[in-house]
């Protein structure tokens, strides 16, 4: 959406708060030997003590055969995005696990992700985090009003290149506001000065997903919702809501 309302604004602001203080939470809870629906369940809580309403329990994104079952992403090592929190998902120490969450406050969602690690976690993973989060960074850096939404995918594609990690190709960021997914799509890699046009107003959710191996994912035939890493190798995901201003994007899900 492009916000043109102080009172738009607000809403959006204020979700923002609570969908970062909701993650924050989850992220708290995330020790060994935690049930990935465990997670799921404090998300849902506190989104529901808040008054608002769990952005992804019941979605069906384009194509899909069945809505999103859950309130919360849970997204271990090998799974990109979009696993489903369920009873037999227990977390150990030395995992990596993706949070992704959304909800609607009065009428307007707001969307974000942190990869959080299981304790003690190896190098390669600590390097993984960073790196994903340095990404998100550098691509919302590039949301300048006058740009273009490709510089945020070319800025992404710039950090990343050389660390030895690969940018997830079929899965972006998108605009959100009044619905969880609008357009435009934002790859997390190209080239710049490309696509449509970037104004001040505009909300976008950047959301960079990087593999510690190849670029390939595969999507769960079981689920239909889990996207997994080929090879099998590790993925961190890490996402924020973004307002585009006359100067530095505000970010609406900062913690
Ligand atoms: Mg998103």
């Amino acid at each position: 959406m492009i916000v043109r309302l102080e009172k738009e604004l607000q809403k959006l602001q204020e979700g923002g708060k609570r969908l970062a203080f909701a993650l924050d939470e989850v992220a708290r809870a995330i020790v060994s030997g935690v049930r990935t629906i465990e997670l799921n369940d404090i998300a849902e809580r506190i989104i529901r003590e808040g008054g608002d309403v769990p952005a992804f329990l019941n979605y069906r994104p384009n194509g899909a055969s069945a809505p999103y079952p859950a309130t919360l992403c849970v997204s271990v090592n090998d799974e990109v995005v979009h696993g489903i929190p369920s009873e037999k998902g227990i977390l150990k120490e030395g995992d990596i696990v993706g949070i992704d969450l959304g909800l609607r406050h009065n009428g307007l969602f707001v969307d974000m992700a942190v990869t959080v690690p299981v304790g003690a976690i190896d190098a390669s993973a600590v390097k993984l985090i960073e790196t994903t989060r340095n990404a998100l960074n550098a691509g919302i850096a590039a949301a300048r009003a006058g740009g273009y939404i490709g510089d945020i995918g070319n800025a992404i594609e710039k950090l990343v290149d050389g660390s030895g990690f690969s940018i997830v190709r079929e899965l972006g960021g998108h605009g959100v506001g009044r619905a969880v997914h609008e357009d435009p799509y934002i790859a997390n890699f190209g080239s710049g000065e490309r696509g449509e046009r970037i104004v001040a107003g505009m909300v976008l959710a950047i959301e960079p997903m990087l593999n510690e191996g190849g670029h390939s994912v595969v999507l769960s035939k079981q689920d239909k919702y889990t996207f997994r890493t080929k090879d099998g190798k590790r993925s961190a995901h890490f996402e924020h809501t973004i307002l585009v201003t006359d100067g530095e994007p505000e970010i609406l899900t900062a913690i």
